[in-house]
């Protein structure tokens, strides 16, 4: 502001072009007649003090050295009038009166000249004021404009024409922060002013501006005016009210967030490690490991300085006057992971994260995940914030939950062991019944009054191979189960067909059912475990040979078909049952699932196994009479 205090308020004022004519046509007469009157009249020299007059009219259009060619003229026509009127008769009143006439001139152009270079100077400074960014303008005692510079033109929208004249305050809708006569009083006591106003553009637009007065007295005139200088702090105030909300946010945040936060002071961990360095300390790590108390000293400077309603409730404290003052007093004795954090602070690095436990008011320890962003410098230090999440109901989870897995497995591993003593029950039932046959045939064969050895003998090999079959029954159940087909071969499909039958040639015969195996795929190979296959094939015709037991005996027939398509093996057991019941077909390969008295429900889920382990598929076909039931299996090519 200062740079404002000397120019005055009152601008000088600028003459119109025809008034500067004028004054120079003036001045030029007046320069015409003096020369006459003092060349041809008997006033000799008299008159030539009246040439001031033409410096008094002109001089203020005459910068510098132009004001001296004038009065130079001036001073030479005097002197050719003298010259003129005396020749070389010289006389001493009329040289004495050029004399006085010369100085006067003189005298005249020195003050013209010293008040041009004053004037320059404001105008100078009113060029000043119009450079400057801020708004300035001046009222008058009536508060009107008479003078507004450019800055006050770009800040209102109003130019200088429109604005002079005008009531400054009226003009922008000033609200000023204190009644106008409070602050009238104040500017005539001090002289100057300074205050916040709120104003308004000529588009509308609402200002915040900062406004500093200065009470301006003429010399010449004595009158008043005050100059004001104004900048626009709208941005300012937005921003200070953007913070103000952004603060009362954060504030809201910090109290009703459900996790915990404490805020530290942590400049003394920046001053103690600082302080290490100082004395050679270059391994932190290495340091803290052998002088434990390094860590716990810098603890005990480390002050909360802030604390959310959670973290009061977690550490059973009831008001934050009450909460831990240092941090050393909420870490127990034993906690290491100060020491982690100290090393990760001197590296700086940009979060901090750990697990730790903190001791309550009540002396209850709370283990707690303890998270922290260090702040980028060394600005933020006093106030860094750590969210604090309680994990006791975490870990009470995690207990609970691992008791849950570990039971879960056992009775998974119960289970398993189930299915599989319930599979080599199922599978090993039909070998055990061609055993049981095969054993009572040759019983009545050498029962008989003349027993027939070769009869004999050929059920006792029936009961040898059922018994070897038994065995790798139970081989390829467990194989099954442990997802491990253990035997890979490669069997052609219409061997697999022949042995198959050949396994339930017993039971067909027993229920008089007539078997009509076509096999159709005479070169087709398929690579897999060839007992769990056959198995799966024996189950199909098992299943079909027991449901056609209610039909008449004289419709019972099973049709085992074998054919190659495509890249597949495709195999089909069809019977002329009743065919599968409602919804069973959906549900026939779930484990468990049977619809027979005395049934296990694991014959279709064990095939469906069995194909899967060979990449295969199971399926039920839809039919008019009877079930059909299709696999299929990529053949080796
Ligand atoms: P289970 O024979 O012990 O019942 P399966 O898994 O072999 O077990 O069969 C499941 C169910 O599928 C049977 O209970 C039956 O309802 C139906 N099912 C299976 N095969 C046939 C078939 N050939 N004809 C009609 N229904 C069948």
């Amino acid at each position: 502001m200062s740079r404002l205090m000397r120019f005055s308020p009152f601008p000088a004022s600028r003459p119109s072009p025809l008034g500067r004519r004028l004054r120079l046509g003036g001045a030029a007469l007046i320069a015409a007649a003096v020369f006459v009157v003092d060349t041809f009249t008997p006033l000799s020299s008299a008159v030539a003090v009246l040439y001031v007059l033409v410096l008094l009219l002109v001089g203020d259009e005459l910068p510098g050295r132009k004001l001296w060619v004038v009065t130079l003229a001036c001073a030479a026509m005097a002197t050719i009038s003298f010259a003129f009127a005396h020749g070389e008769d010289v006389e001493l009143a009329p040289t004495l009166r050029l004399m006085v006439s010369l100085a006067a001139l003189g005298v005249a152009a020195f003050l013209t000249g010293r008040n041009l270079a004053a004037r320059e100077i404001l105008q100078a400074q009113a060029r000043l004021l119009d450079v400057t960014s801020d708004a300035i303008f001046i009222r008058d005692t009536q508060g009107r404009v008479t003078f507004w510079n450019r800055g006050a033109e770009r800040l209102y929208g109003w130019t200088r024409d429109e604005a002079l004249g005008q009531d400054a305050h009226r003009l922008l809708e000033t609200l000023l922060p204190a009644p106008s006569d409070e602050i009238a009083a104040r500017v005539a006591c001090d002289g100057a002013w300074q205050g916040e106003v709120t104003q308004r553009r000529k588009d509308g637009g609402i200002l915040t501006v900062l406004s500093e007065w200065i009470l301006e007295r003429d010399a010449a005139t004595g009158a008043h005016a005050l100059l004001e200088s104004n900048t626009d702090i709208s941005d300012l105030r937005r921003a200070d009210e953007a913070l103000r909300r952004s603060e009362a946010r954060y504030r809201t945040i910090f109290n009703t967030l459900a996790v915990s936060i404490w805020e530290h002071d942590f400049r003394p961990v920046k001053t103690a490690l600082d302080e290490l360095r100082a004395q050679g300390v270059t391994d932190l790590a290495d340091h803290l490991a052998r002088n434990p108390e390094v860590a716990r000293e810098i603890k005990a400077r480390v002050g909360i300085t802030d604390v959310n309603a959670t973290a009061l409730k977690m550490m059973g404290v009831a008001d934050k006057g009450d909460f831990f003052q240092r941090l050393e007093d909420l870490l127990p004795e034993t906690d290491d992971s100060f020491a982690q954090f100290l090393i990760a602070f001197d590296a700086g690095a940009p979060r901090f994260e750990t697990e730790t436990t903190v001791r309550s008011r009540t002396g209850e320890m709370i283990p707690v995940m303890v998270a922290l962003n260090f702040p980028p410098d060394a600005q933020g230090l006093d106030r860094v914030q750590a969210s604090i999440v309680d994990l006791t109901e975490q870990r009470r989870m995690q207990e609970r939950l691992d008791r849950a897995r570990s039971e879960l497995e056992h009775a998974l591993r119960a289970a398993t062991l189930g299915v599989l003593s319930a599979s080599i029950a199922h599978e090993v039932n039909q070998p055990l019944a061609a055993i049981s046959n095969a054993a009572g045939a040759a019983q009545r064969w050498l029962d008989r009054a003349t027993p027939d050895l070769d009869e004999a003998k050929e059920a006792v090999a029936d009961v040898v191979h059922a018994a070897a079959h038994a065995a790798e029954v139970v081989r390829g159940i467990r194989g099954l189960i442990a997802q491990t087909p253990a035997d890979r071969a490669a069997l052609p499909v219409d061997g697999l067909l022949a042995a198959s039958a050949g396994f339930v040639r017993r039971e067909i015969a027993e229920h008089g059912v007539e078997l009509i195996l076509d096999p159709q795929a005479p070169d087709t190979v398929v690579h897999g475990d060839r007992v769990v296959l056959q198995q799966a094939l024996v189950n199909l015709m098992l299943n079909g040979v027991q449901a056609m037991s209610a039909v008449p005996a004289e419709t019972r027939r099973l049709h085992v078909r074998s054919r190659r398509e495509g890249g597949e093996a495709v195999i089909e057991i069809a019977d002329t049952g009743p065919g599968f019941p409602p919804d069973a077909a959906d549900r026939a390969f779930e484990a468990f699932f049977t619809t027979k008295p005395g049934g296990m429900g694991l014959g279709l889920a064990i095939c469906q196994s069995a194909v899967a382990a060979h990449d295969g598929r199971i399926a039920v076909l839809p039919s008019d009479q009877g079930a059909r039931i299709e696999i299929r299996l990529p053949a080796v090519a």
